[in-house]
């Protein structure tokens, strides 16, 4: 803020300054004292002469503290032979020009100034002081840093964003060789009913591993993004978990661990999207079992401490050390150990169940004594309470049964695709019928009078949602179940299911138990379009 003039010394107006010198002294004092900058001079010998307001504002001392003491009073000791070739320099009348350096406040602070020193010389020319005019770019300096750091970040993310597409390629390649094995070995004459089934299996522990990672990858992006939405119900905790192991079985069986289970009596109630904490849990359950050698132990426990629900997974496994413990709910983290493993992984596995759980008003802590003492992961949230007897029993006598064979037609132009989801349906016992367009399906379904309509949404003639449109302004299709499969998982494409009239949204490839649990789901009252199944 600058300083008002002196009545004394106000010129009589500006077109008009005064010659008088004491005037001109009493103004050029004013221009000085009212300066923002800092401006002292000092003696050759560093002595300080003089100390404008602005140097008070700057350093903090006030002219009568300064006056007449060394210079260095501000010099950091680390600078002061920089003082010293300041000095040298002034005697040789040079001048220094804006040189960026350091300077003590009084309070002890160090600030950046720029600072321009000047000789000052007497009539004949001699160099009898200096002046020095110094200004505070502290925060000049701090956005320097500042875009320096985030211009570092940026380098950082760029170069992970190329480690992670390279790992994902390679991550996503791994399973398709020994897919392509198995389909090559199975085509191969005399192959036993043996044989047959090993590459079969080969193939379904393969597909499931590569659609678990891309529905990681899709569901982490849509937490990052505040855009998934939980589908919140009341639910019993074992039955969770019991489709949590389910998942993780396949790995878990694949390495021969024993995993022990140490469940709660009594049912626990939560209010939770039954189907994420599920995929929180198997996460869990794969991740032991991925970082913990064959025949390892693994546990898992769940119990109520008050009004806070708790489950455990633990291993005795590779462990943690004590320094990347903290980071292992990154993003794309993964230990240098972790990524010599065969069985892979994108780093984005416990990030996801971090945001699950968060997203359900719960935590997870990481524990582990260090390498090769295995690890423990604890998630905590908070118990729903009871359900009103009331509502169980009105559930239990609405449902239809899901056990009885169900009229579905499945609607798919890849004619694979349809025949073999036909197949496997027919197989749990439900009668089936496919059509591979939009006109085949309206016709087969004005006779037939399906219950469930399986709907591949990119169909050649009429696209899905138009077709649900069509299905819903029947008399019969008011009330059948309109499952849309699509390869889009998005929040977006499930929200254009909804208000095209599905009651499901599946992501392809979508298996027979996808399906089951779907009809399984309906039948137990749950007809609202829930997030896929991750279960394959
Ligand atoms: P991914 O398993 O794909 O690498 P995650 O996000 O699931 O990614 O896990 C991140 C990292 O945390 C792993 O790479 C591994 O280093 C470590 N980690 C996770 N679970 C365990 C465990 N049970 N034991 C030891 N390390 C683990």
């Amino acid at each position: 803020m600058k300083a008002p003039l002196p009545d004394k010394v106000m010129p009589t107006s500006p077109t008009a300054p005064s010659e008088d010198p004491f005037q001109q002294r009493a103004l050029l004092a004013a221009i000085v004292d009212s300066s923002d900058d800092a401006i002292v001079s000092k003696t050759l010998e560093g002595r300080i002469l003089s100390w404008n307001r602005g140097a008070t504002r700057i350093f903090g001392y006030e002219p009568h503290e300064v006056i007449g003491k060394p210079i260095t009073i501000i010099v950091p000791p680390e600078l002061h032979s920089e003082e010293l070739q300041i000095l040298g320099k002034l005697r040789r009348g040079e001048r220094i020009d804006h040189f960026d350096t350091v300077r003590v406040t009084k309070d002890g602070r160090r600030i950046s100034i720029s600072l321009t020193v000047s000789p000052i010389r007497s009539a004949d020319g001699t160099v009898i002081a200096a002046s020095k005019v110094a200004r505070d770019v502290s925060e000049r300096k701090l956005a320097e840093l500042r875009l320096q750091q985030s211009e570092e970040a940026l380098r950082l993310a760029d170069r992970r964003k190329d480690e992670f597409l390279a790992l994902l390629a390679h991550e996503l390649r791994n399973p398709l060789a020994p897919i392509r094995y198995a389909v090559a070995a199975n085509k191969k004459p005399g192959r036993t009913p043996e044989q047959r089934k090993q590459a079969e299996e080969i193939i379904e522990r393969q597909v499931a591993h590569m659609s678990r990672l891309l529905d990681d990858l899709l569901d982490v992006s849509r937490v990052t993004r505040g855009t998934l939405a939980l589908k919140k119900a009341r639910t019993e905790l074992t039955a969770i978990i019991g489709a949590a192991i389910e998942t993780a079985r396949p790995m878990l069986d694949a390495k021969n661990h024993n995993l022990a289970l140490d469940l709660p009596t009594q049912p626990l109630q939560l209010e939770a999207d039954s189907v994420r904490l599920a995929q929180v849990f198997s996460n869990l359950l794969i991740n032991a079992a991925k970082y913990t050698d064959p025949g390892g132990q693994i546990r898992l426990r769940a119990r109520q401490e008050q009004a806070t629900v708790l489950v455990s997974v633990s291993d005795n496994g590779m462990g943690i050390s004590a320094e990347l413990l903290p980071r292992v709910f990154n993003m794309f983290f993964q230990s240098d150990q972790a990524l010599g493993r065969a069985e892979g992984g994108l780093g984005v596995g416990l990030s996801l169940v971090k945001g699950l759980v968060a997203l359900h008003g719960g935590s997870i802590e990481a524990r582990s004594e260090g390498p090769g003492k295995g690890s423990e992961f604890i998630v905590r949230f908070p118990a729903g309470a009871p359900r009103p007897e009331s509502l169980d029993a009105d559930a239990e006598t609405e449902c239809p049964s899901a056990d009885v064979g169900i009229k579905i037609l499945v609607v798919d132009d890849n004619r694979d695709a349809a025949d073999t989801c036909a197949m496997l349906l027919e197989a749990s016992g439900h009668h089936v019928q496919t059509a591979y367009t939009g006109r085949q399906a309206l016709e087969l379904a004005r006779t037939f009078h399906p219950h469930t309509l399986l709907l591949d949404i990119g169909l050649p003639d009429i696209d899905g949602y138009k077709l649900a449109r069509q299905i819903r302004g029947t008399p019969w299709g008011r009330s059948a179940l309109l499952i849309a499969v699509t390869g889009w998982g998005q929040e977006e494409d499930r929200l254009r299911a909804v208000e095209a009239g599905f009651d499901q949204h599946l992501v392809k490839p979508i298996s027979a138990e996808m399906v089951e649990s779907v009809l399984q789901s309906v039948a137990q009252g749950g007809t609202s379009l829930a997030p896929p199944p991750v279960k394959l």
